[in-house]
């Protein structure tokens, strides 16, 4: 029955390569997927690479869509190919005398590493195999190509793989029986005999198991490597892998049969992998490995110890001069790094891939400005080359990776988390903050480990090398915590199960006690029982610290490159988020061009500072608030004064007090007991106000200016502590310049309130110390109502920062908090792009931006617009903040160096 839904006719279902000529190019990826436009583009440009041919990936859709059928046609092209390999080579496929054997390669458009299936040395049988044997003269090598292939082609495709965990691969298990008969560890030191014991004993294993013969005629083989490749696209690990990396399950992938090519003929023979540069470190020198008398694999497989690349020059001097030299020219062709594999047959070298390399962000950096000072690259795309994110890495302390690989060996692994602060950390468990301090006092290194995190736990956390949970996401407490002060944090480590009361933390049979070593490292999220070394990151070192000189240090001097091309080209600004004097230094640092937001309440948790913010809560009228409130003054003056003074002459935005006022009080009765008795006032009275307090929705309820509102002396003694410090520094001939921000407001007259309060404050300080200052009033936008009457709002604010992780809760109606039940599926499932307080949404919260932009500026030409969310330090929210004509993003301190290259490339994308 003809088929309506053909493969059109003029629709080339394969693409041949070989002999200096290709039907395809580097361009052509998504027809023939990363691996086979590579051998074409290899082929094209003189590389020798073994000849063969690429069947599209539109043949695999059609497979998928035709219940696992082939295009008509294809059948007589796979002839074709082969018959067109063979003549190259002057070998036949199923020859008896001189056959040509092929490799079956998987290859999607992305790479997707050692998810999908190979099949090596196709093609032989009993017959096959001794014209093999004669045309190499050798027995030896013909019987370990073929036990290699029967292995292979039973586990990709006749499935013959391991019941469960406990039972090992069978033919592996038989490979092993005859190794260790025959008194030997490696598989060269079999002989040509045993191998042929071998693939006698896995053919018989085979029919035991399949109840059938292993197949014998070379195009069945071909066939059905074919189909178990095309297969391999929807095996779980491949599905897994795409769902991880966002890849689209219909892109389907591509198979390259190849003419095969041995590294397994004898010893000047090799096979082996390479980089043109370090993937580690970025440094410019050949790094890879290899392995003589070998195939394929074996190199990865760990089979035997490989040996470094600069060695192959002893073994095969001309091939491994070759060699050098035809990674050269594919490193300019494709102007990036490549990862290549190559097999070297008789002293003469073949390549067998070549892809862009993945790489660290150490090597990102120092590639990307390395291949710009060899004139490779222009700046701008050495810009655009690396991933933001990947600077973070620049900035972590790093477990020396010999001693990590100990711990791996030495079975110390205890779980893997969510890499939620990058770095290593290595300290003695303390399960409480508070002891987290205590312990850090005695001079000792601690991990606070926690189900997780909260507001009370900061100090802890601060003391601690390291936060780990149990629970919680990317955008929990902790993860949210760690990131802004640079702290390394595993969160959501779910193995772990943490008694508090017993103070132990057990994994299996695993327990680790108060005081027990442990080692966290935030950039993989592997959490091992036991010390690790580590090392303090070079960049900090010398920014930080000053105690590295930035001459001596490589990778500073490449990071400060990197980020003077970036200064050069973004228009957006960075400022941070930094509420403390010293984080305000470690910003500066890094080159932030202001504050974006300082939260004046964190600075009431420290030291006996709360005493007096409850005192002030829980004061019954507004003499007694006062009272308490002049006792607050001063210190928050000195933060003010601090931070300002830091910042010199860069804009210091501050935020009047934001949080519900229950989350100052003690959580807990005995708490409530012991506070009383400390302040002197009755238990049932302190209680009643913690009741009173207590609110459903305290996200919706009373904060924000909202309390200013209710208790203006809360933002009269605030903003009075501003401008007194502000005033002191005038005088101290500074120019300071704070931006007072009133937070949580959904209507004009609401600013006008609070405003005319900072304006009159403002004015009667500066009165007073008889000077003046440089200030704004302004607001954060946080609410869609803000968003929608922003034109209103802009009669009042001087600048409008957005708020966007409330605006985000208000705009999606879901609280942050309890929105860990469910919003992970949401993004799995695809019902939401990406965790919106990650990224911004940019269809809803994002569309409420513009909104206020655009009638933000049409009422006050000059507003100054920001964002001071914890997105202004995501790479995607920092083009987008670009792209809507914001002024600035402000960030963690931490993350100043990723929103200065986000910011930009977004200044490069929207040249283009
Ligand atoms: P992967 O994508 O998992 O690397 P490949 O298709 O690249 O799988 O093949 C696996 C191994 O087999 C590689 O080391 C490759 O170099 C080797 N190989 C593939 N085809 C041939 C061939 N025609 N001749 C020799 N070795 C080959
Ligand atoms: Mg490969
Ligand atoms: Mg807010």
């Amino acid at each position: 029955m003809p088929n309506k839904k053909k493969m059109p006719n003029k629709k080339k279902s394969i693409f041949f390569f070989g002999n200096g000529k290709a039907e395809g190019n580097a361009q052509m990826r998504e027809l023939l997927g990363g691996k086979g436009a590579g051998l074409h583009e290899m082929t094209r440009i003189g590389v020798p690479v073994p000849p063969g041919f690429t069947i599209s990936t539109e043949v695999c859709s059609y497979f998928y869509a035709h219940r696992r059928r082939y295009p008509t046609g294809l059948e007589t092209n796979v002839a074709a190919g082969l018959a067109r390999i063979g003549k190259i080579l002057g070998r036949r496929f199923g020859d008896t005398d001189n056959p040509l054997l092929v490799s079956v390669r998987s290859g999607a458009r992305e790479s997707m590493p050692g998810m999908m299936d190979t099949v090596l040395n196709l093609g032989l049988n009993d017959r096959t195999v001794s014209g093999l044997t004669r045309r190499a003269n050798n027995a030896r090598f013909a019987f370990d190509s073929y036990r290699r292939f029967v292995q292979m082609y039973a586990d990709v495709v006749l499935g013959i793989k391991a019941k469960d965990k406990i039972e090992s691969d069978p033919l592996e298990a038989i490979f092993e029986r005859k190794k260790k008969a025959r008194g030997v560890r490696f598989d060269t030191e079999l002989s040509a005999a045993d191998l042929e014991d071998l693939v006698v004993a896995y053919k018989d294993e085979i029919k035991a198991r399949l109840g059938k013969e292993f197949p014998d005629d070379p195009m069945d083989q071909l066939w059905g490597a074919i189909g178990a490749v095309f297969d391999s696209w929807n095996n779980d690990r491949a599905i897994a892998y795409r769902e991880l990396y966002g890849i689209p399950h219909n892109w389907g992938t591509a198979v390259n049969v190849q003419a095969m090519v041995f590294g397994n003929l004898g010893d000047n023979c090799a096979t082996g992998v390479a980089f043109t540069r370090d993937p580690a470190s970025g440094e410019k020198h050949f790094y890879g490995e290899f392995l003589t008398n070998a195939q394929g694999e074996d190199v990865v497989a760990g089979i035997r110890t490989p040996r470094p690349i600069g060695e192959l020059g002893q073994v095969v001097p001309t091939a491994a001069r070759e060699l050098q030299r035809i990674c050269g020219l594919l490193e300019r062709h494709y102007r990036d790094m490549q990862d290549i594999e190559f097999t070297i047959e008789d002293g003469k070298l073949w390549m067998l891939q070549t892809r862009t390399g993945k790489r660290t962000g150490f090597a990102a950096v120092r590639i990307a400005v390395d291949m710009v000072g060899e004139r490779i690259i222009s700046k701008n795309e050495g810009l655009i080359r690396i991933e933001p994110d990947q600077l973070n890495q620049l900035l972590r302390p790093i477990f020396d990776q010999q001693t990590k690989e100990k711990a791996h060996k030495q079975g110390n692994l205890l779980g893997k988390g969510l890499p939620a602060g990058p770095g290593a950390a290595t300290g003695r468990v303390v399960f409480y903050a508070d002891d987290a301090v205590e312990w850090k006092k005695r001079g000792e290194r601690v991990v606070l480990c926690r189900i997780e995190t909260s507001p009370d736990d900061i100090r802890g956390m601060d003391a601690a090398q390291g936060v780990l949970t149990a629970r919680g996401g990317m955008t929990s407490h902790a993860a949210l915590v760690a990131r802004q002060m640079g702290k390394v944090c595993v969160a959501g480590c779910e193995v772990l199960q943490i008694d508090y009361a017993a103070r132990i933390l057990k994994v299996d049979q695993a327990e680790l006690k108060e005081g027990d070593w442990i080692s966290i490292d935030g950039s993989t999220g592997e959490v091992f029982k036991g010390e690790i070394q580590t090392l303090p990151s070079e960049v900090l070192q010398v920014l930080v610290a000053g105690s590295l000189d930035p001459k001596k240090s490589r990778i500073y001097q490449h990071f400060a490159k990197l980020m003077k091309w970036a200064d050069a080209v973004r228009t957006l600004g960075v400022r941070t988020n930094a509420d403390q004097p010293d984080q305000a230094a470690i910003a500066k640092a890094f080159g932030s061009e202001g504050i974006g937001l300082c939260r004046t309440e964190h600075m009431f948790f420290q030291g006996d500072r709360i005493q007096a913010v409850r005192e002030m809560i829980l004061a019954d009228d507004e003499t007694g608030r006062r009272r308490a409130l002049a006792k607050l003054l001063p210190m928050q003056k000195q933060d003010f004064k601090g931070i300002l003074d830091i910042m010199g002459s860069l804009p210091v935005t501050i935020r009047t007090l934001d949080p519900p006022l229950h989350e100052f009080l003690p959580k807990s009765d005995d708490e409530v007991v012991e506070l009383a008795q400390v302040m002197g006032v009755p238990v049932e009275v302190l209680r009643n106000k913690v009741n009173v307090l207590q609110e459903f929705n305290p996200m919706l309820g009373h904060r924000g200016c909202r309390l200013g509102i209710s208790y203006p002396e809360i933002t009269e003694m605030q903003a009075q502590a501003i401008f007194e410090a502000a005033c002191e520094l005038r005088r101290e001939g500074k120019n300071p310049f704070p931006e007072v921000m009133i937070p949580l407001v959904s209507s004009r007259q609401e600013l006008h309130e609070q405003r005319t309060i900072v304006e009159r404050i403002a004015k009667e300080t500066q009165k007073s110390y008889g000077v003046k200052v440089r200030y704004l009033v302004g607001t954060m936008i946080e609410l869609p109502r803000a968003c929608m009457v922003a034109d209103e709002i802009a009669e009042e604010a001087e600048f409008f920062s957005f708020g966007t992780n409330d605006l985000t809760q208000t705009c999606l109606g879901l609280s942050r908090d309890d929105a860990g039940k469910f919003l992970p599926s949401y993004v799995l499932q695809g019902l939401l792009p990406a965790d919106p307080f990650v990224s911004i949404d940019q269809d809803g919260v994002g569309a409420l931006m513009r909104i206020a932009v655009t009638k933000g500026r049409k009422r006050r030409k000059r507003l100054e617009m920001g964002i001071c969310g914890e997105h202004g330090g995501d790479p995607k929210s920092v083009e987008f903040c670009h792209d809507i004509g914001l002024d600035y993003v402000s960030c963690s301190p931490y993350r100043v160096a990723v929103a200065k290259l986000a910011a930009a490339q977004a200044a490069l994308r929207k040249k283009h």
